[in-house]
């Protein structure tokens, strides 16, 4: 049996109290093991990233980009490795992994300016020869710990801004996935980064309570599911740390009488279904505006999800790949039977989908479901799974209330024709990332990604500007060299230039 381990001061280790086995979700066959780090193991990566800390920090910022430049390099030549290490432990299929590591490099070509975005403020003559300026200064040892459903993108939102800023960084990463995300963290010494900056730890909460209570640490980002987004970012905050927590979803699309239902259809079957709808900004929910809507809405999506190929990861016609794990698996067709038995109407229902010589994998086929209503299981929590539902209501405004009150406040989208209704959406949905006949606003690399209410815990978000922000402290100098003919006598009360 393969047992994948951790990296640790540049080397691979697989110190271990305890293993889960990795499964292939689309034959249910588990090949390999996972090493799940205890307390020492992972003390010792915080050992390693501290002592990296003071020469990584002291290294030009030129340099550490240079770094950067090359790691983009060494992505894109081992693309094809890295989309079959995702397709083989996530499942999702090679363009899609593909289309999720290109999103993830985006996020390094960004990290590559940072001598550009770390040059600070700087104003002279702030007083009688007095000059003042900001600087951006690393935290120190910094962690992050990250989801499945994403193992290459994700974790690459994080350590290069970090890496660049000057920080050393301790990553967790998805214990059901960790394959892709440790071979990409080791093409880094590859790319010159000394060993120490970049430590990969494998593991659970044992890991994970770890990073949460040292002192060394000094901030946590964190990507997941809402109650362990809630509970790392409690925990992170009540022992002294930064802490970003990014958690899960319910993302409504708008659907207006006047919208391009051609263009609705094909944007919802990607952004429902696609990845299997594991993705924190899929669109789960269709809110028809008028019946209808509602009614051509569903006869074309039914036609249209006829024709959608769920299958292994290297075939390259199939759209979309299995879920997880068994135990998800059983969780979305609880949430399908939930709906069905609280009155909603499954349309297509894909919960005894066998492709053909994959009979064990964890499938569930695109699953349409009419006539749901707010007070249903299956609305108020997140599925996660390839599962669109559709609420029908009467007016605009009613759609907005319904995403307004709803825990989650990731993404959304409006489909309409109509520039006063859109401009009206975007002013005053209660969401944080938001489309205009765009399916999945997933910001570009140089704005942030975030959510608002239980999708976000936190002030900063992800990457981007907000990034740079999280990874680094503010330090402002305010310096005189007095000239021969400036001598100030004592002052009591606060200098000014009046
Ligand atoms: P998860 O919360 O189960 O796990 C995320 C990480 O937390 C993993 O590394 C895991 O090992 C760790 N973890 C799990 N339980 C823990 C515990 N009790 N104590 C400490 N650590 C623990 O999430 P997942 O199932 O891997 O990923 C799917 C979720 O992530 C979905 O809810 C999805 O919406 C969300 N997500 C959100 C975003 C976003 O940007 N908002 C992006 C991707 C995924």
């Amino acid at each position: 049996m393969n047992l994948i381990g951790h990296l640790i001061n540049g080397q691979t280790v697989s110190d271990h109290t305890r293993t889960q086995p990795v499964f292939n979700p689309a034959t249910g066959q588990s090949t390999k093991e996972v090493a799940l780090a205890g307390k020492k193991t992972v003390e010792q990566a915080i050992a390693a990233a501290e002592a990296a800390f003071p020469a990584w920090r002291n290294t030009p910022v030129i340099k550490r980009a240079r770094v950067m430049f090359r790691f983009k390099e060494l992505l894109e030549k081992n693309a094809d490795v890295i989309c079959r290490l995702i397709g083989e432990e996530h499942g999702k299929i090679s363009h899609d992994a593909a289309g999720e590591l290109q999103r993830g490099i985006e996020n390094v070509e960004y990290a590559c300016g940072a001598p550009e975005f770390l040059k600070g403020e700087f104003s002279k003559n702030a007083g009688p020869d007095i000059d003042s300026w900001s600087e951006f200064q690393p935290l120190g040892v910094v962690a992050g710990i990250t989801p499945f459903n994403f193992p290459a993108m994700v974790p690459l939102w994080m350590y290069p801004m970090a890496i660049v800023c000057g920080n050393c960084f301790i990553l967790k990463p998805s214990e059901r996935d960790p394959s892709s995300t440790l071979f990409i963290a080791q093409l880094l010494k590859e790319a010159g980064l000394p060993d120490g900056v970049m430590n990969v730890v494998n593991g659970d909460k044992e890991a994970v309570d770890t990073l949460l209570h040292d002192p060394r640490i000094q901030a946590v980002s964190f990507v997941g599911s809402t109650p362990i987004a809630e509970y790392i970012y409690s925990t992170a905050a009540a022992n002294g740390k930064r802490c970003q927590a990014l958690g899960g979803a319910k993302n409504h699309a708008i659907v207006m009488p006047d919208a391009d239902l051609d263009n609705v259809v094909n944007s919802l079957l990607g952004a429902a279904f696609g990845s299997s709808g594991e993705r924190c900004m899929a669109l789960s929910v269709a809110v028809a505006v008028g019946d209808a809507v509602a009614d051509q809405l569903i006869e074309r999506m039914e036609i249209a999800m006829k024709g959608l190929k769920v299958g292994v990861y290297s075939e390259k016609d199939n759209d979309f790949g299995p879920v997880i794990t068994l135990q998800h698996q059983q969780k979305v067709v609880g949430y399908i039977n939930s709906a069905e038995q609280q009155g909603a109407k499954v349309v297509v229902d894909g919960r005894n989908l066998k492709p053909e010589g994959y009979e064990n994998g964890f499938f569930v086929g695109a699953t349409l479901i009419d006539q749901v209503t707010a007070d249903m299981t299956s609305y108020q929590e997140e599925i996660f799974g390839p599962v669109l539902q559709v609420v029908r209501v009467q007016t605009m405004e009613q759609a907005m209330q319904l995403i307004n009150d709803h825990e989650y406040g990731n993404g959304t989208c409006i489909y309409t024709r109509d520039g006063e209704a859109a401009r009206y959406f975007t002013d005053n949905i209660m969401v944080g990332m938001v489309g205009v006949n765009v399916p999945l606003p997933v910001p570009v690399a140089y704005h942030s990604f975030g959510g608002w209410k239980r999708s976000l815990f936190g002030d900063l978000y992800a990457y981007g500007p907000d990034g740079v922000r999280f990874y680094t402290r503010r330090k402002t100098i305010t310096q005189r060299w007095p000239s021969a003919n400036v001598r100030e006598g004592v002052q009591f009360s606060m200098p000014t230039l009046s």
